[in-house]
């Protein structure tokens, strides 16, 4: 069975890139019937926080990628990495250390003024000077030769030599043991079958290959996802990017638009650009990924959500517009057919924040500006929206089509163009000009807000 994992270090919140790898981990595992696994991976205790593992977990929920086991937390797994350990120390495939670190500098110096790479050259292994006042670290024993191979189900063939890969340490003086060893330990007993993360990891795996290998265990396959960059090419910066998941929602990003974007963005089919879920677990395979950097594109994201706030039934936008309303303190009750504004909405707006402000003006016109006021209330407009407020009040079945009807009539019978009474009638309505149709508002607003309205 397929086992894919995701293994946050709870230092902040959930990040794109992460989501990005949350999302192709949960795809690969959903797609083979398998299983998707979260791992907190909260060793840092210094910099790991709850707060942190909720949010991550908060996000993750909001994009619908759930877990079908955990979270598990390495910091609630401390007894079976020292247990591994002690096996290794017994199996001879590891080894106290118990040099300082000035005589490591002192190494390190040496081995560069011989032109050399900086490497622990194993002096505790093969003259191992036993201070009882130290408490030694262990040391994984590294094959001396040979290169470590592995098929990247992203970048290809990958072979580092075992000589340029020091001796990992795998537990500090403490006793507590090290990220890598952790990771591999957990990997291992979770079965994990694929190891897709972001290709920062890299550096990480043939040493993890080698731990895995000593341990006598099955070696997952690897897929390195490429990073997401900014559109500059630039690393995103929290500062100057949103680079938290949340801030998508806050921003009136849908979940299936980020989703739906986010993989679009590290990964291909043909030149589909709009997709669901479901759709994306149909197509998606590692080996489309892309091996080069992507660049992230703020405005085709809202592209890329404006497509989905169309393809989204207007009654399932109802929670997250509501939501967006109390938030924004827009005024908002059940007297209109709010599903019916959002459904005129939709094809205008690419987030739902701005929707949340058009939905404003059907609740409450908002104030005009002084320019729109002088430029289309003129006497001779006030005249006409007078007239047609008679007209209005005079029709008897409330519906669109009669709305319409009445609105051609009107403007012949007056010998004026539509936008002549469209713009002040607007701006009687809402407030402002920038709306959708105006006999569609009429209609949704009902025929005493609208007179209301228009004669206030
Ligand atoms: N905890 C690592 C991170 O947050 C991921 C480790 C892994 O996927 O192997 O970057």
């Amino acid at each position: 069975m397929i086992r894919t994992r995701f293994a946050p270090s709870p230092t902040g919140y959930l990040h794109i890139g992460g989501a990005r790898t949350a999302l192709f981990s949960y795809a690969y595992a959903k797609k083979h019937n398998g299983r998707f696994i979260l791992r907190i991976e909260d060793t840092d205790i210094e910099r790991s926080t709850q707060e942190s593992v909720d949010s991550i977990i908060h996000a993750m929920d909001w994009l619908g990628l759930h877990c079908d086991e955990g979270p598990f937390y390495q910091t609630k797994r401390m007894d079976r990495y020292i247990e591994v350990i002690g096996q290794l120390l017994k199996e001879d495939k590891a080894y106290h250390c118990y040099c300082s670190k000035e005589e490591l500098d002192i190494m390190r110096e040496e081995q560069k003024a011989k032109g050399l790479k900086p490497k622990y050259d194993r002096r505790c292994l093969h003259n191992p000077k036993v201070h009882d006042d130290v408490k030694p670290v262990v040391r994984f024993k590294n094959p001396e030769s040979g290169s470590v191979i592995w098929n990247d189900l992203v970048k290809g063939r990958i072979e580092i030599g075992n000589a340029e890969l020091d001796d990992l340490i795998i537990a500090r003086s403490d006793g507590t043991p090290t990220y890598n060893f952790c990771v591999v330990v957990d990997d291992l007993d979770m079965q994990i079958t694929h190891v897709i993360r972001g290709d920062d990891h890299i550096n990480n795996t043939p040493r993890q290959i080698n731990i895995l290998s000593a341990l006598g265990a099955a070696i997952p396959l690897y897929a390195h996802a490429p990073m997401i960059l900014r559109d500059d090419g630039q690393k995103m910066s929290k500062r100057l990017d949103a680079v938290s998941v949340m801030q998508y929602k806050d921003m009136g990003v849908l979940p299936e638009a980020l989703l739906n974007y986010l993989a679009r963005l590290c990964w291909g089919h043909g030149d589909d650009e709009i997709f669901d879920i479901k759709q994306f677990l149909e197509w998606f395979d590692l080996d489309n990924i892309s091996v080069s950097p992507a660049r992230f594109d703020m405005k085709k994201l809202y592209w890329v959500n404006a497509e989905h706030i169309k393809r989204t039934d207007s009654g399932a936008l109802l929670g997250p517009i509501k939501e967006i309303l109390n938030h924004k303190q827009i005024a908002y009750d059940d007297k209109l057919d709010l599903v019916a504004i959002i459904e005129l909405l939709k094809p205008r707006v690419d987030n739902l924040n701005t929707m949340a402000d058009e939905i404003a003006y059907f609740y409450n016109p908002l104030s005009p500006n002084s320019e729109d006021i002088a430029k289309h209330l003129t006497n001779e407009a006030l005249a006409l929206l007078t007239s047609f407020a008679n007209d209005i009040e005079s029709l008897r079945d409330w519906t669109l089509d009669n709305i319409k009807q009445l609105v051609k009539n009107f403007c012949v019978n007056y010998g004026i163009k539509m936008p002549q009474l469209g713009m002040p009638l607007r701006l009687k309505l809402c407030g402002t000009t920038q709306t959708p149709s105006f006999d569609a508002i009429i209609f949704l607003l009902g025929k005493q807000v609208t007179l209301n309205r228009l004669r206030a």
